[in-house]
């Protein structure tokens, strides 16, 4: 069977001290049924990873550059990410396509270098209330992995972790319904298939984000599509967090 994978995206939260803290508690906790990520500020990369150090938790960011070297002032590149022990990057998240701007073009140019540095991508896709509302939701999910993993070889599919994540269930404590989850999963399989073949959209790993708690991770992980979870406010904490990872079937 498949493993899940729970992600913590800590966001712009935390300090190093507090950081190394929860970093070393997930470290500790035994984990046979997920493996786990987590994503901390760029600031506490390596910190965290000294942290995570002999571990089976897998260290990510939160974003990177879609450029190599150069002239980017304030922009950290898949080759430094690397270089600091990532293994993912989650890309294309909500907050940076609607507060820094983000396009599906941007956030696939990101892809194809995370991919090329030989990081996993963790790539965010997801619908505004206003689309869902308006029966887009579909339509908008498709588009966004279609652009956003535009030109993707079938091994670099393999590589690549989906995050659906309805941006109306973002830290606002509203959850997508276990069957409103997966209903979404199960077409974006399909995209893949349709795209690949089955064998590689039975390996993608496809994640739900969006106000996952302990209380509502049991349901949300046992659904057929949903292969693991991108945590936020949740993940800030080690007990709930772990509670999710031990949610997993
Ligand atoms: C996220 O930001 O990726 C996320 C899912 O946040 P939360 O769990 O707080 O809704």
């Amino acid at each position: 069977m498949k493993r899940h994978l729970i992600a913590g995206n800590w966001k712009m939260n935390l300090r190093r001290e507090s950081g190394i803290a929860l970093a070393r508690a997930i470290a500790q906790h035994p984990s046979p049924k997920a493996d786990i990520a987590v994503c901390p500020p760029f600031a506490y990369l390596e910190s965290v990873a000294s942290a995570l150090r002999g571990s089976s938790v897998a260290l990510g960011a939160q974003n990177a550059s879609q450029f190599d070297d150069g002239a980017f002032t304030g922009e950290v590149s898949c080759q430094m990410l690397m270089e600091l022990g990532c293994r993912y990057v989650i890309l294309g998240h909500s907050e940076r396509r609607t507060v820094m701007g983000e396009t599906d073009e941007i956030v696939n140019a990101k892809v194809l270098k995370a991919l090329a540095a030989g990081l996993r991508p963790i790539v965010c896709v997801g619908e505004h209330l206003a689309d869902r509302e308006s029966g887009k939701t579909f339509d908008v999910v498709r588009r966004q992995f279609e652009r956003s993993l535009a030109g993707l070889s079938p091994d670099q599919m393999r590589q690549t972790v989906i995050a659906y994540e309805p941006i109306w269930a973002i830290g606002t404590g509203k959850v997508a319904t276990p069957p409103q989850a997966q209903e979404i999963h199960a077409d974006l399989r399909k995209q893949v298939e349709n795209r690949y073949n089955s064998a590689i959209a039975q390996q993608s790993i496809l994640l739900y984000g969006g106000s996952v708690k302990p209380d509502n991770a049991v349901a949300l992980m046992g659904q057929t599509d949903i292969d693991g979870a991108l945590v936020g406010g949740a993940s800030l904490a080690a007990a709930a967090f772990l509670a999710i990872v031990d949610a997993c079937p």
